[in-house]
Order: structure tokens, then sequence, then C-alpha cells
């Protein structure tokens, strides 16, 4: 493409983003690089949305404000085109989650699916026999479930497999290959990553993609917080001319300045507020239909030392998945999805401290946890998750220096894509994977001129990788721009380049 500003056709803009969180930067840097003149607003007062990174509890300590694993850094097709891994420094530790069981058992998910297996008894064998398929094809998988999913995938055969493990997993079959507790209770523990019904195809199918990439690359640390992955996204953009304005709440399309195409990084509430006149009916009735999920209510904490697990390999790994066997947890989630707060809930946490010393000073640590909560929970859930890691880590409360607590309410008060403090912007049901949010192949642009749908409630859902925001605007190139060449992302030295036309192809 030529020179953006020559194409402007009278337009302050030629592209206007609403929203700097890691999709809406995706889509900004895209089209920055296709030459476009760009601008994003977004109404916090630093970009970052879901991969903020910021000292929530005592000087010093840095939490990730929501997002804080990045199963998906090095296989999101987007952070692969972006350079991230040269961009940005990962910590990726040899445990890639754990999951403690009463007596001091614990199961070990470590980078190295052999060894994950061997740790494992008797069900090691049928574990490896699970995982095997899907550790072998994880770039695959992440490539298949990285679009929308009613695109034809490009590799029938991953497409299979990834669906008979999860008919297997997210049915009541899913005990059938088991013996014991620990294998099973590492599987529930990372399909309980959705906040949805156990077991349930949506997150078995979630969980197992998640444990694929667990054992073939592992779960990585961004060094600095999650914040360093949307840092170089917003100085990349700088460097191609593009601009962020913050502190600025929109509120509907007739603020912003006149643009050839807008991008919006929001949630399909957001946009029926922002233009619901301007829809078809049958659209804005989609739209209205679109359904959120469970919450969740945040933990953060400064430590004075590592959390004293009682089975001690869990002092080494990045994640670790509180809460009990497989049945204590489908049970906690299954309350959680009926309205009601469990006394033993499922706790997820992480451990970045040990693996990146900029998150603490000297000596100390910090922790990072969550829990699920029904929508729009008001409650404060900081002692039903210390209870439960303390059950499994004596002494835990007497390494707390701080705590930083955030129902679902402040969760979605902190950024309205977190309906209810739904922290996946949609219920991520099988349902509203495939029509998310509606039933289109390209289900990023919308029947409003000009107007993309560009966040993590559009396909592919949530999660830290940038694909809602990079499928957006290669959508938009294409209907706006007339142009189907990838814009080269790949880390440049010097200032703004002239985008090149590209001979690679476009994903289907
Ligand atoms: C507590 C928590 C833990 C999580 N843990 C993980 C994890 O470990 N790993 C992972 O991969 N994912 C995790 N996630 C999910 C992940 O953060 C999101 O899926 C991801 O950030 C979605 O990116 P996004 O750009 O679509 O939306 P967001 O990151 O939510 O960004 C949207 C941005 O738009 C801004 N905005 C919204 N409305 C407006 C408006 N009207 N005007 C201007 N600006 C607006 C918001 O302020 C925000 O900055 C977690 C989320 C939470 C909340």
């Amino acid at each position: 493409m030529s020179s953006g500003r020559s194409r402007r056709g009278g337009a302050a803009w030629d592209a206007v983003v609403v929203g700097a969180g890691p999709n809406g930067l995706a889509a900004a840097v895209t089209l920055a690089r296709a030459g476009l003149h760009v601008r994003v607003y977004e109404r916090d007062e630093r970009p970052g949305g879901g991969a903020a990174t910021r000292e929530l509890t005592l000087p010093g300590f840095l939490s990730d404000v929501c997002s804080a694993i990045h199963p998906l850094a090095f296989e999101s097709r987007f952070f692969r085109e972006f350079g991230l891994q040269n961009r940005v420094r990962f910590a990726t530790p040899d445990i890639s989650f754990g999951h403690p069981l009463d007596g001091g058992r614990a199961g070990i998910a470590y980078r190295d699916l052999e060894r994950t297996s061997a740790g494992l008894g008797p069900d090691g064998p049928a574990y490896a026999r699970l995982m095997r398929p899907l550790v072998e094809r994880a770039a695959e998988i992440a490539e298949f479930t990285g679009s929308s999913l009613l695109r034809v995938p490009r590799d029938p055969l991953t497409a299979i497999a990834l669906g008979v493990s999860s008919l297997e997993q997210g049915t009541l079959a899913w005990n059938a290959r088991f013996r014991e507790e620990v294998a099973p209770a590492l599987l529930t523990g990372v399909a309980a990553h959705t906040i949805l019904p156990q077991p349930s195809i949506a997150a078995a199918g979630a969980g197992l993609a998640l444990g694929a990439y667990a054992h073939a690359r592992g779960w990585p640390i961004p060094v600095g917080g999650s914040q360093a992955i949307v840092d170089a996204m917003v100085e990349d953009l700088r460097a191609h001319g593009g601009e962020v304005v913050t502190g600025h709440d929109v509120r509907s399309l007739e603020e912003l300045p006149s643009a050839r195409v807008i991008l919006l990084d929001v949630t399909p509430r957001a946009f029926l507020r922002m233009a619901a006149s301007r829809m078809p009916p049958l659209y804005r009735r989609a739209l209205q239909r679109f359904r959120y999920g469970g919450g969740v209510a945040k933990v953060d904490f400064a430590l004075s030392d590592p959390v004293p697990w009682a089975n001690g390999e869990l002092r080494a790994a990045g994640t670790v998945h509180v809460g009990g066997t497989r049945a204590e947890i489908a049970d906690a989630e299954n309350q959680v999805n009926r309205g009601r707060l469990p006394d033993r809930p499922y706790v997820l946490a992480a451990q970045q401290s040990l693996f990146d010393s900029t998150r603490a000073p000297a000596g100390r640590h910090t922790l990072w946890a969550y829990t699920h909560v029904p929508a729009g929970s008001p409650q404060d859930r900081r002692e039903a998750v210390i209870g439960q890691i303390e059950r499994f880590a004596p002494g835990f409360r007497d390494t707390i220096l701080a705590t930083s607590s955030r129902t679902a309410v402040q969760v979605q008060a902190h950024n309205p894509n977190y309906v209810g403090g739904d922290i996946a912007a949609g219920a991520p049901s099988l349902a509203q994977l495939i029509r998310r949010p509606v039933l289109r192949s390209d289900p990023w642009r919308t029947p409003v001129h000009g107007v993309y749908l560009a966040s993590a409630s559009v396909a592919p859902g949530p999660g830290v990788h940038g694909l809602g925001g990079w499928h957006a605007a290669l959508s938009a190139l294409r209907h706006e721009f007339g142009t189907r060449a990838l814009p080269d992302l790949s880390p440049r030295d010097g200032q703004i380049i002239d985008p090149r036309p590209s001979t690679r192809e476009e994903p289907s």
C-alpha cells in the first residue's frame, strides 16, 4: 500500500481504534504497519487493558492487574508475525503448572510430556496417550483455534484430535481412562480456567489446548510484567506514526474524529451503546443475545517469602491450580455457575517473582491469584482465597505483607470489557465460540459501515494473543483499503518504514 496519508479522502484519520488492550493495540499496529494514519483512544490513564502491571500492594511489588501467564505468547500467529520474543524477555518455568492435593501430593505439568506422565504413577501412560497427539500438534492447535471456528480448518486432523479428546474429557466419560486422583485433577485444574460448568466440552477443549502448550513450549512469564507486552506494541505503533490518547472514555461513535475505519476493542454491549441506531435489527438482536459469563474476584499479595507449599515441587511452578480433586473443583465451579459462592473455591495462582526478580524487592515475593464468583458478585474473596492456599501451604498466612483485593464488581469498574467480572468478555461456551459474537466467517466486520469489532468478544475469544485485533485489521484492510497483503510486523530498527507489499498469503 502506498502512504496511508494519501488515501484518507478528507477524513482526519485513516483508522481510529477504541481501546488499548492487547487486541486494540494489535489492530492499531497492523494498520500502522500497512502505512495508515492511526489514532487509539483509551479510557484508562495508561494503555494496556488486560495486560496492565501496577504496584497494587506495596511500593516495589509489581502485580499483573489482569493477565499474568501467557501460553499464547509463543503460539499466537500475531505475536509470531510481530516477533514478540525478540522484543520482550520471557522467563519460561520448567513446571508450567502444578496442582496440590491433600497430604502433600501434587500433580506437576512439566514442559515435557514424558516427565509429566512419569510423575503420574499408574495413570501416567493414560495421560500421555491423551496428551501426546495434542502436544505434537500444539502449533496446529494454536492455528486452528486462533481464528473463527466457522472457517474450514487447514489441518482437519488437528481439529479431529482436539474434538475427540474434548468429547472424552468434556463429558461424564472423563474418568474412564484414569484410576487415581492426580491426573484427573491436573486436567480439571487447567480446564477450569474457562469459568464453565464441569465437565463441559468447551472447558475441556480450552484446557486440553492450554495443556498441550504447557507441555510443548511452556507457559511464559514476561519479565517486568504483562505490561511489557503492550508496551512493545505501543512503542511499535508510535514508531510507525500512530498515536494513543489516554483518559478518553468513548461513549458514542459520533464523538470520534472522522476516519475511514473504526475498530472497537469493546464488548457487544458497549458497541450497542455506541451505535445501536445504526445497526440493522437482526444484527442488533444478535448482539443483544450475546451472553456474558461468570466473574472473578482478584487477590494480589506482597509476601515476605515464597509460598510454603507442602509439596516442595510447587515452589518451582509458574502457575498453581488450587482447589483439590477433580470432583471438588467441578463442584466448586458448578456452584459458581448456579450463582453460589463455594466455601472451598477453585483458585488460580501465579508465582511470577520466582522467575522474574523485577517483580519484588530482593528476597521478597508477589503472588497473583483470582477465584471464580457468580457474575456481578460484590463479595470480597480475600479470606476464601487465603484459606484455600493455606490448606496446601501451611504457614502461608504468616508470609503475607500486604494484599490488594478486587471484587467482580470492581473488576468491571476497572475495565467495562469485563462485564460482571467476566474476564473472557463473553462466556466461552461452545455456542459462543462458534458464534462470537455472530454467526459469520468474518465476525470482525460489522454491518455498520466502516466499523469492525476487535476485542476478546469476537473470534477467537479471550486471552492475550492479539488475534481478534489482527484479524479485524486484516478484514478492514481488505474491505476498506482493497489490500490482501499481510503487513510486515517484524521488529526493525529505525522509525517509520515504508510498508512493502507482501507476497505472503493472508490466513484463510
Ligand atoms: C483478572 C484477569 C486475569 C486474566 N488472566 C489471564 C492470563 O493469565 N492469561 C491470558 O492470556 N489472559 C488472561 N486474562 C484475559 C485477558 O486479559 C483478556 O482476554 C485480554 O486482555 C483481552 O484483550 P482485549 O484487548 O480484547 O481487551 P482488554 O485487554 O480488556 O482491553 C480493552 C481496553 O479497552 C478500553 N476500553 C473499553 N471501553 C472503552 C471505551 N468506551 N473508550 C475507551 N477505551 C475503552 C479498556 O480500558 C481496555 O484498556 C485475564 C483477565 C483478567 C481480568
